[in-house]
């Protein structure tokens, strides 16, 4: 094991390997990352994988919107086929409030040049064949959102990562970081004692442990989300079809398999990774409601994962006002994955000390103090 490092990044899901391309890529060239398990074993092997630009804020569509410029040329730049398909998200309104709502999310959108647009139920039923459009007032549509494969991903980075001389340690725990007169002075391991002035705590749902270990508070917590998975068939349907109101969201995914989770309301805050029947009846139950064709079909997978969250569901993203070189990448709740190459490009060059594409000053842990929360209409929970 290495014994010092410009940058010790704790976490090696999608983040913390993103993270450090770009970092590499900026030209740093001592980079670490220390991953307790193996790549993907996060949030980030058990997600969706959605990508999706239609939001309610500027800052998080401008963050969607940048993340799928990055995505559409990641297997071309990164030497490896994340499998980015391009399949679009149909976003199922349950009231006309609602879809006034949306009416707003896609002018802010389309001024931001992304291609979205409401539907009538005529037209959300031309989308996707399958779905019941009784009682639906509308939906909102966007063509160029999509999915990848998430593993792949991760993968994709890390590799390329390394090949700009990354070092990655896996199965190799963050035990602890020294501080001295408010700053960085090393992380220690599971492996040894590594120096360092910076580092990034992206470790997913044990974003608050990590704090912990510098002396600060990080007001995340985790909670458990299933998802399930039913045998393949044949092609039926292209975007993710996904509502606010449930919090479902469904789409199929190669080779051809119904891929759906919802969250619970009443799900405790825990790292708890179990999968409970309850969810698989709440879940069938729901999916039937739009896509009543599935009945007969099986469910051969289930699984869960966690979701990194902030009080306002939205992600902490910087270094800490009063920790001088501890940077955070956390809290990312349900929308980790769609927006996590151009975050990772803003982190990298704020540890480069240099202008970031998209300022994301507002997402800064002191936030939650000053009482600055960023209301975000279109979440899911
Ligand atoms: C069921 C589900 C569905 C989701 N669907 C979507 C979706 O459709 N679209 C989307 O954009 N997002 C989705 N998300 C969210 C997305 O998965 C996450 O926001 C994203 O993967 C977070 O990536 P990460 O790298 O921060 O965390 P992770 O992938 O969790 O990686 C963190 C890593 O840190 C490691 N670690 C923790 N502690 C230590 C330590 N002390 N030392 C060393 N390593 C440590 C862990 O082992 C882990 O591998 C979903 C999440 C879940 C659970």
């Amino acid at each position: 094991m290495v014994k010092g490092a410009e940058v010790v990044i704790i976490g090696g899901g999608i983040i913390g390997s993103s993270i450090a391309y770009y970092l590499a890529k900026e030209g740093c060239e001592d980079v670490v990352i220390l991953e307790r398990e193996y790549p993907s074993w996060g949030a980030t092997g058990r997600c969706g994988a959605g990508i999706r630009q239609q939001w309610g804020t500027e800052m998080n569509c401008r963050l969607a919107k940048g993340s799928v410029d990055l995505f559409k040329d990641l297997s071309a730049e990164l030497d490896y086929d994340i499998e980015f398909a391009q399949g679009g998200y149909l976003v199922l309104a349950t009231s006309q409030t609602q879809l006034e709502q949306y009416r707003r999310n896609v002018s802010l959108q389309n001024s931001l040049g992304i291609p979205s647009k409401i539907v009538t139920p005529q037209e959300a039923k031309e989308i996707v064949p399958i779905l019941r459009t009784d009682g639906l007032p509308g939906a909102a549509y966007c063509p160029t959102d999509g999915h990848a494969n998430p593993f792949k991903t991760n993968l994709a980075y890390l590799r390329a990562a390394q090949r700009l001389g990354v070092s990655f340690y896996k199965f190799t725990e963050a035990k602890g970081i020294e501080m001295k007169g408010g700053r960085v002075r090393g992380v220690l391991t599971s492996q040894g004692r590594i120096e360092t002035a910076r580092v990034v705590n992206a470790a997913g749902g044990y974003s608050a442990q990590i704090g912990k270990m510098a002396g600060l508070e990080i007001p995340t917590y985790s909670e458990r989300h299933q998802i399930m998975v039913t045998e393949p068939l044949d092609h039926l349907f292209d975007p993710m079809v996904i509502s606010f109101t449930s919090g479902l969201y469904c789409q199929q995914v190669p080779p051809g398999s119904i891929l759906m989770g919802m969250g619970d309301p009443d799900e405790p805050h825990s790292h708890d990774l179990s999968s409970s029947w309850q969810f698989l009846q709440k879940m069938a139950r729901e999916a039937l409601k739009i896509l009543p064709i599935l009945r007969d079909i099986r469910v051969v997978r289930q699984w869960a994962g966690l979701y990194n969250k902030t009080p306002d569901a939205q992600p902490i993203l910087g270094q800490a006002e009063k920790l001088e070189g501890f940077y955070m990448a956390v809290g990312f709740s349900g929308h980790g994955f769609m927006i996590a190459p151009m975050v990772s490009l803003i982190l990298a060059r704020l540890l480069m000390g240099r202008e970031p594409p998209i300022s994301v000053e507002r997402l800064s842990l002191e936030r939650f103090e000053r009482g600055e929360l960023v209301i975000e209409p279109s979440v899911v929970g």
